[in-house]
């Protein structure tokens, strides 16, 4: 069985879940297709999906604690961000439910030759492919847009987050959604493909490795299902002469530990000009070695595990190449004396455009800070990555928005973390992927805009 909760704070696996039988798979296509067909020809079921997400927004936080236990278990997320987690969810249920009729209105066309408008329609069952790094949030911000235009979903969940994908199904069956809405499936590889070339299925939308993505996106694109994909990022922080020093010391931290560094927009690449690089080292430090690791569901632990052994193994050896390749270990990268997933939070410096790790994503609590001499070798350097997700630049607000505009990426926070609301477009360019989610512009991933023209 493939699909398991193994507790990377105790390595104890906790619970199996069987993988679903073709049959299985056929049935549930089946079920979320006819929903498809029923709602599309059912114009008042909107008001109801309306309610059935304010439901589900209700129910998450009544559950928050259950739920943030839930995920804490599966992937080892300390239970404080697991409940912002669930907050966050309930908070995109709620938005998409308030502006549901906003985003579905039929939009005028400007033309002389005559009356022209789109409406918005649904296109049928989509492939959910998700990860194990915000087990809730991935799959709200994909199924509750969704849910509202009218598209069920199959979710193929990471195989090492199998509760909590499941719980999140249960919330949505028992806010009222009718079967078939929201499909937690655990399947194969060789199943999701499957489920990508049938007829019934008009896209895909995926959360993951630049491997996954490209595997996923090749069978979508054999059957030319649509689309979208957030993968990796080695976002940049950079650090302008004229940056909130106070600020950046609060910050900057805390942009790199959050979700123990297991997040696509965490930053990763600290961009430093050079009068402020050996004291910005000692800020990172303090902070690194201030971390108390721990069981994540005990509230005073501030650094949880990595979420799997194989995510710790695959860390130790990217800083392993980075070293031998002529980085430097400023700070950690040594053995953490407890049972879990545990790595101990490291500074890399010294790492050269040549060493193997330049342009690799290290996916948990691994710094890597850059000396520059100029703004405009802070730019050449945050844009020398095969990646484009997001970045962060302290400044002056407007010298840093000026110096942000000139990044690839597909987004930028001045003067803060990196972050995610419901209202606000997430997504990148480049290796990280193409598309958007959330905001007006993630509800129209997957509808059909469709023409109505009158000479
Ligand atoms: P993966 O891309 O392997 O996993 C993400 C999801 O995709 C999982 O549900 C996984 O299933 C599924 N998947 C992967 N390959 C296929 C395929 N060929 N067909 C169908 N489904 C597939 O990421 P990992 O969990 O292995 O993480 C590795 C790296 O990916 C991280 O180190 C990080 O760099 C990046 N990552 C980025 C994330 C982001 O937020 N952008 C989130 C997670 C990872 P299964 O679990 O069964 O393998």
């Amino acid at each position: 069985m493939a699909y398991k909760t193994i507790n990377p704070y105790t390595n104890e696996v906790e619970k199996e879940f069987p993988n679903a039988t073709d049959e299985e798979l056929e049935a549930v296509l089946a079920k979320a297709h006819q929903l498809y067909l029923d709602w599309r020809n059912d114009s008042e079921s909107l008001e109801d999906r309306k309610a059935i997400l304010h439901r589900v927004a209700d129910i998450l936080r009544e559950r928050r604690t259950e739920y943030a236990t839930i995920m804490s278990h599966d992937m080892g997320k300390l239970i404080g961000e697991a409940e912002g987690e669930v907050d966050l969810c309930a908070d995109i249920c709620d938005y998409y439910a308030d502006k549901a009729d906003e985003f579905l209105k039929p939009r005028t066309l400007e033309t002389d030759a005559g009356k022209a408008y789109y409406i918005k329609q649904s296109t049928g069952v989509l492939v959910a492919v998700e990860p194990w790094n915000f087990p809730f949030y991935q799959i709200a911000r994909v199924f509750a847009p969704n849910f509202i235009i009218g598209n069920p979903m199959i979710l193929k969940d990471a195989s090492n987050c199998p509760a909590s994908a499941q719980a999140f199904a249960d919330a949505v069956l028992e806010a009222g959604a009718p079967e078939g809405s929201l499909n937690n499936m655990f399947i194969s590889y060789d199943q999701v493909a499957k489920a990508i070339a049938d007829k019934r299925v008009s896209g895909v939308c995926l959360t993951g490795s630049e491997r996954g993505g490209m595997s996923v996106a090749a069978e979508a694109g054999k059957n030319l299902k649509k689309t979208t994909m957030e993968l990796g990022g080695n976002d940049a922080f950079i650090i302008l002469d004229d940056a909130d020093w106070d600020l950046v010391k609060e910050v900057a931290p805390q942009a790199r530990l959050y979700n123990a560094g297991q997040v696509c927009t965490s930053s990763k690449r600290f961009i430093v000009m050079a009068d402020k690089y050996d004291e910005f080292l000692e800020v990172l430090k303090d902070a690194f070695s201030a971390v108390r690791m721990g069981d994540p569901t005990d509230r005073t632990t501030t650094l949880a595990p990595l979420n799997s052994k194989s995510a710790k193994e695959k860390l130790e050896k990217q800083v392993e190449l980075a070293v031998e390749n002529g980085a430097k270990v400023y700070y950690g990268n040594e053995k953490v004396d407890l049972p879990g997933q545990f790595f101990m939070p490291t500074i890399l410096t010294d790492i050269t455009p040549d060493n193997p790790i330049f342009d690799q994503e290290m996916f948990g609590p691994v710094a890597s800070v850059y000396k520059v001499n100029s703004e405009e070798e802070a730019i050449t350097l945050a844009n020398n990555s095969s990646y484009g997700l997001g970045n962060t630049v302290f400044g002056e607000p407007e010298h840093a928005a000026r110096v942000a505009a000139k990044i690839e990426t597909g987004m930028s926070w001045i003067n803060s973390g990196w972050a995610s609301l419901p209202e606000l477009p997430f997504g990148g360019v480049k290796n990280s992927g193409y598309g958007r989610e959330l905001s007006e512009l993630g509800f129209n991933a997957f509808v059909n805009e469709h023409l109505v023209f009158e000479p």
